[in-house]
């Protein structure tokens, strides 16, 4: 497979064209941001840590029914996906208040919901990902009803799927976000990644934080958290 030109480089990722249209490379950086951009860094071995954990997931998801975009792990960085056309919502789930939940609804950091909620922001940089709602994505034509019906059936199989994986690791799930795409054919998969950037993960018995939240909010150890997060899903 063919490394060709880049067609898009985002905060965390860069993405390459290769020989075959169906298929890209991505590329994961060490580079870190936060605050939609404001804060910016590097996280040293971020990248290798978070191509290797979302594509462990990724397989384990498929293996259990949810269609992903991953095919083939290349390198420590790169990965080869399905080249899907990314669906502009942020699909969050949430089992315990933290972030911008906890800001809004005043409610405070570590309280558990009685069932996981799950919540949509509209991926737009310019537009600070305003929160949207179901009728709101159709008004603007984001997802027709039966694939927003379908979404969320994923996003929540995810949840479970993924609650009792790291359940099994010592780790709380807290919180997520997943990103969908549509493959040529119209059959919706998931996308983007699963890692500490994308996921608050806190140590069961302790809560220690072990995510980016290290990060954007200075709480020292950030690369320390990202390797105890490797540690516990691949042992050493
Ligand atoms: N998240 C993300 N990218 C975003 C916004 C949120 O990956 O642009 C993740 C974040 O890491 C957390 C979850 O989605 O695990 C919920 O984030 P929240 O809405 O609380 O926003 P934040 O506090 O990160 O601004």
């Amino acid at each position: 497979m063919k490394k060709l030109d880049q067609v898009y480089e985002g905060k965390a990722k860069k993405v390459f064209k290769t020989d075959d249209a169906n298929l890209l490379i991505v590329d994961y950086k060490d580079d870190a941001t936060a605050f939609n951009g404001v804060k910016k860094g590097t996280i040293i071995g971020k990248g290798a840590i978070n191509n290797r954990m979302t594509n462990h997931f990724m397989r384990l998801l498929e293996q259990a029914g949810v269609p992903t975009h991953y095919v083939e792990e290349l390198t420590d960085r790169e990965t080869l996906v399905k080249n899907v056309k990314i669906i502009p919502l942020e699909v969050i789930v949430r089992n315990i208040a933290a972030g911008s939940f906890s800001k809004r609804f005043g409610v405070k950091e570590g309280t558990v919901f009685r069932k996981p909620t799950l919540e949509f922001s509209y991926k737009n940089d310019e537009l600070g990902d305003p929160m949207i709602n179901d009728s709101q994505i159709y008004a603007i034509d984001l997802a027709k009803p039966s694939e927003l019906a379908l979404i969320r059936e994923y996003a929540l199989r995810i949840n479970e799927f993924l609650k009792s994986t790291l359940f099994e690791c010592g780790i709380t799930l807290v919180d997520f976000k997943l990103e969908f795409g549509k493959t040529s054919d119209g059959v919706i998969i998931l996308a983007d990644e699963i890692s500490p950037d994308t996921c608050r993960f806190w140590d069961a018995k302790t809560g220690e934080k072990l995510d980016k939240d290290r990060f954007r909010q200075d709480l020292g150890n950030v690369e320390g958290a990202y390797q105890e997060m490797s540690r516990r899903i691949f042992g050493k």
